[in-house]
């Protein structure tokens, strides 16, 4: 029997609630070599959940020694490519029983309203480490087409210790976007979550041990970015990186891969996804609807979020209506509460920019039609309403950075090769959506844009069968999810064997 649990429920489990604060390294709880500890705060009231040990650059000096030996000892390497399934699929069903957990967990840590963290965040985390477990024993090399005098065979290998740097909008399923695919092949890992979520990536670490992933196979070393991150990317035994974060960031473990042993590098970055709405869209309510999401949900803090909405001109005032109404529905609250769609953004930091854009958005001329400040000030948290600009020019600041909050930029548009231009008039190119009932139009415009992932009448349709990443300085150096991922975290290794004389 499901019951379905009350604001009374989880204020209460929140108050009981025993978050993890010490480092993991070589299937050790430990505190940082310094000594030094971090407060972890929760964005919905500015309260301190807990402190967290900080790793700096001797920790993950210390998590990436103890990786290096897990690696070279073979004690996960070596096992067959079906047993670290089997330990993959036995984390995915750990997860799951300890879904309650971690969601609370999620959403003291990040703000995430409490409907979501359960049924999208640990669901779809633990249908990522299943999946790359399902998929481990069913991956073939392959048998070079040459001529009978050799034989060449193709086969893939770990590349060894990957250091996996992560942001904290997605904390559980970015994690395991990175984790599943990289264990899986068979390397070890040094995880640095972002400073401002540690909590879920410290327990699933955890659970990982228990799951029967070996001690020293995966460490999590919670820290900052400028310390703990920074060295993990010089680090000279670490093989890979796999970093999802700001542009500006990911442009940095490229150099401090050219700084130090030319690790390979995969980056997964910003967005300012164009929305384009054509007057033949075949249900425009259904449209508007989906830009709430596209926007609102996750507080606007999304890689992929439809930030700039371009509209064809004949329905730009229905749209704009239509949008500045629907944004009421999503006006933040508690994130403990069921019935809450929206909760904080995460920390004072992130709540300081999104009004400086709001303000200068205003400053430069658009109309602001929704929203526009901050809110609930009374809970201590960091809340804002959501944002709706109208009249934008796409060389506005609101229209070319990346927000990341609850700010809509709505531009309009008169010809399909306007719209082409203007979505592609960014220096990202993650994701892109298309809303006509014409499908020439579609795959034209499809074709036509520069982005890693469209959506044609619809936004955000994602599986994990299918890859996901950025063209320009949306990503570089491979994709997450689906077999794709995998390349990631392999080296391609090409053998020939001489057939001699008796091949000819
Ligand atoms: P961020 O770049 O500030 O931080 C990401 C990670 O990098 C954190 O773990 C942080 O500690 C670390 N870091 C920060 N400074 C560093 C430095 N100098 N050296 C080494 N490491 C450093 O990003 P964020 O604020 O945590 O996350 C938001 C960003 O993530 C947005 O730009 C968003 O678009 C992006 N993102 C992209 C995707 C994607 O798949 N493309 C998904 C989610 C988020």
């Amino acid at each position: 029997m499901t019951m379905t649990k009350t604001l009374v429920h989880w204020s209460e489990a929140a108050e009981a609630v025993e978050a993890p604060n010490q480092l993991l390294i070589d299937g050790e709880k430990i505190d940082a070599v310094s000594g030094e500890r971090f407060a972890v705060t929760n964005p919905a009231t500015g309260e301190t959940i807990t402190e967290v040990a900080q790793g700096d650059a001797a920790d993950i000096d210390v998590a990436v020694n103890a990786a290096r030996t897990a690696f070279e000892d073979g004690r996960w390497a070596n096992r067959s490519p079906r047993d670290r399934g089997q330990v993959l699929i036995s984390l995915a069903e750990l997860i799951e029983t300890h879904t309650e957990e971690l969601q609370l967990l999620e959403t003291l840590d990040v703000g995430k309203p409490i409907r979501y963290s359960g049924r999208v965040d640990v669901s779809q985390a633990v249908n990522t480490y299943a999946w790359y477990g399902e998929a481990a024993d069913k991956l073939y090399g392959e048998i070079a087409p040459t001529g009978r005098h050799a034989l060449g065979m193709i086969t893939k290998e770990p590349l060894g210790v990957v250091g996996a740097v992560t942001p904290w909008n997605f904390p559980m399923m970015m994690n395991s976007w990175k984790l599943a695919p990289a264990l899986v092949a068979g390397n070890s890992v040094v995880l640095k979550p972002a400073e401002q979520a540690p909590l879920t990536a410290l327990r699933i670490g955890e659970l990982a041990l228990e799951a029967g992933v070996p001690p020293g196979v995966l460490n999590v070393v919670p820290g900052f970015g400028e310390t703990a991150g920074r060295a993990l990317g010089l680090h000279p035994f670490v093989d890979g990186i796999t970093f999802t974060g700001s542009t500006e960031v990911g442009k940095l473990f490229l150099a401090y891969s050219a700084r130090s042993n030319m690790k390979r590098v995969s980056a997964e970055t910003g967005g300012k996804t164009p929305n384009i709405i054509f007057a033949d869209a075949p249900d425009l309510d259904f449209a508007i609807g989906a830009v709430g999401f596209s926007i609102f949900w996750n507080t606007g803090e999304m890689c992929i979020a439809g930030s700039r909405l371009l509209v064809e001109r004949p329905i730009y005032d229905e749209v704009v209506e239509g949008v500045a109404a629907m944004s009421g529905s999503w006006m933040p609250g508690n994130p403990l509460d069921p019935s809450t769609k929206a909760g904080p953004v995460v920390d004072d930091i992130q709540l300081t920019k999104i009004i400086g854009y709001i303000e200068r958005g205003a400053a430069e001329g658009a109309r602001l039609v929704a929203g526009g400040s901050r809110t609930l000030t009374e809970t201590g948290g960091y809340f804002i309403e959501p944002t709706v600009f109208a009249d934008v020019d796409n060389s506005m600041e609101i229209a070319r950075d990346e927000i990341f909050g609850p700010v809509l930029s709505i531009i309009g548009f008169d010809t399909q090769e306007e719209a082409l231009q203007i979505a592609n008039d960014t220096r990202y190119g993650l994701s892109a959506a298309v809303w006509t009932s014409n499908l020439g139009r579609a795959h034209t415009m499809a074709a036509g844009l520069k982005a890693g992932t469209v959506w044609i009448n619809n936004f955000d349709t994602s599986d994990i069968t299918a890859p996901f990443g950025g063209y320009k300085e949306s990503g570089f150096g491979g994709k997450d999810k689906s077999l794709h991922a995998l390349d990631k975290y392999t080296h391609t290794k090409t053998t020939w064997i001489n057939l001699g004389r008796g091949g000819v």
